[in-house]
């Protein structure tokens, strides 16, 4: 009954985000959600489900943190809301940038606010553009990203955008924006080298990319890259909104890169999705040259930059995250889920590739593993919704070529919890042997 009226009521009014508005219509929400706890969200009509991708691979800590709600209604009881403009400050705003500069790898030492991560890829590019412009060389504006990334939906995240549907969804985008390809450093360098280095302001990677389909860069490539940008002065990014906060097994994606960015971007696990908030952490170097050259204001900021509410939630969350070896445990079942899935794709024939680090999981679809051919018409919708049907949600890389599904479950999910992700899926797996291809 109630989930009857709710679904006329989402199908009348509710645009979702990235979401087959025309299927929506016909069929309306699959899941309203209603609880959390764990690894675990319940529904409406009282099914229970594994969230497999940490719903947008945010929810690190895992649903229904009871301290993380204290935190936020202590926050809210004693001061809301205020702004962090100009010279207005706030405690927890203070406390969760000295807490992220503490932990963000290297010199990476002072924090810029936002309300996510769409945002927090804007900042870093008008950034990296207002550092040149106080360095006197005001034509290195360029931005160059790579292939298959994603960087979020503002304007500037979406022209910095590899995935081309992302890009082609409207008709004018922001200039500047370069793409290289996102498996060769060579390719950054010749890019460079041909739209010439004094037009560069910066480049920006994630460590590895999610949105595409769970890509680890190959071996050695961000130390290429930083040595690049070093040869060329140009400010390297790293896009750590979804890598950051213990996601790959350590606190942050680039630790396991062995190179040093000049900002680092984060949003996603930084309150584990309890509220809003996102951000860029500025070298020590970039923060100094900011204030010794800067004598106008710096005219960049959102009326929720260093929203104390939600500061005070990621204070709490990233204490959780650090009591509980959260991004340990993210090693340990992440080594768990892969050698689950290898284990899977010995006895079948339709997985291909599985890649990933920590709990960032991507398991290709293939129709013959030994030419690793692939199918004519996409497999994954079919098994998402089979694993959905089991108890599981995990998502499907719609965009261009591929054929894949990416698992990122809540860092606290537990061995037990990682078996069954595994059992379904090969059961899945046995449902689109025997029943779509037989
Ligand atoms: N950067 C990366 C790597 C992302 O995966 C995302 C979102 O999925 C974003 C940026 C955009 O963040 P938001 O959706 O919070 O604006």
């Amino acid at each position: 009954q109630k989930t009857q009226e709710l679904a006329a009521l989402d199908k009348a009014h509710f645009i979702h985000p990235t979401s087959p508005i025309k299927q929506q219509q016909e069929h309306g929400p699959s899941f309203i959600f209603t609880e959390g706890k764990g690894v675990y969200l319940k529904d409406t009509n009282g099914n229970k489900v594994i969230d497999g991708m940490s719903s947008l691979w945010n929810v690190n800590a895992g649903h229904g943190r009871k301290e993380l709600a204290e935190a936020a209604s202590e926050q809210m009881k004693t001061l809301a809301f205020t702004s962090s403009f100009s010279t207005f400050s706030n405690e927890p705003a203070i406390r969760l940038a000295a807490k992220i500069a503490d932990l963000s790898p290297g010199e990476l030492s002072a924090v810029f606010f936002t309300s996510g991560g769409s945002e927090a890829n804007d900042t870093a590019y008008k950034l990296a553009r207002h550092y040149w412009i106080l360095k006197g060389k005001p034509e290195k504006k360029k931005i160059i990203s790579r292939n298959n990334s994603y960087h979020g939906v503002a304007m500037g995240a979406t022209s910095a955008t590899g995935l081309k549907p992302f890009r082609d969804f409207t008709n004018s985008l922001a200039p500047d924006f370069y793409f290289a390809n996102s498996q060769s450093a060579a390719s950054f360098r010749h890019l460079v080298e041909q739209e010439g280095p004094e037009t560069i302001a910066a480049f920006i990677a994630e460590p590895i990319q999610g949105a595409g389909g769970v890509h680890p860069a190959p071996e050695n490539y961000f130390k290429e890259i930083r040595q690049i940008c070093d040869e060329y002065g140009i400010l390297f990014i790293a896009d750590e909104v979804i890598t950051g906060f213990g996601r790959t097994g350590t606190m942050f994606g680039m630790e396991q890169e062995g190179a040093e960015p000049d900002m680092m971007c984060f949003a996603k696990g930084v309150t584990s999705g309890y509220a809003p908030l996102g951000g860029v952490v500025l070298s020590k170097k970039m923060h100094n040259d900011f204030k010794k050259l800067s004598d106008g204001v710096l005219l960049h900021g959102y009326t929720y930059s260093g929203h104390p509410m939600s500061c005070a939630v990621a204070l709490e969350n990233i204490e959780i995250i650090e009591k509980e070896g959260l991004q340990e445990n993210a090693a340990i079942r992440g080594k768990e889920l892969t050698q689950g899935f290898k284990a899977v794709q010995a006895r079948r024939n339709t997985i291909g590739e599985v890649r990933g680090k920590g709990l960032m999981v991507g398991l290709e679809i293939v129709k013959d593993q030994g030419s690793q051919e692939k199918f004519p018409t996409k497999q994954a919708p079919f098994l998402i919704a089979e694993a959905a049907k089991r108890g599981l949600i995990c998502r499907s890389v719609v965009f261009g070529e591929q054929d894949a599904l990416v698992f990122a479950p809540p860092l606290c999910i537990t061995k037990e919890e990682v078996e069954k992700v595994i059992e379904i899926m090969e059961d899945c797996i046995v449902a689109l042997e025997e029943q779509v291809l037989k």
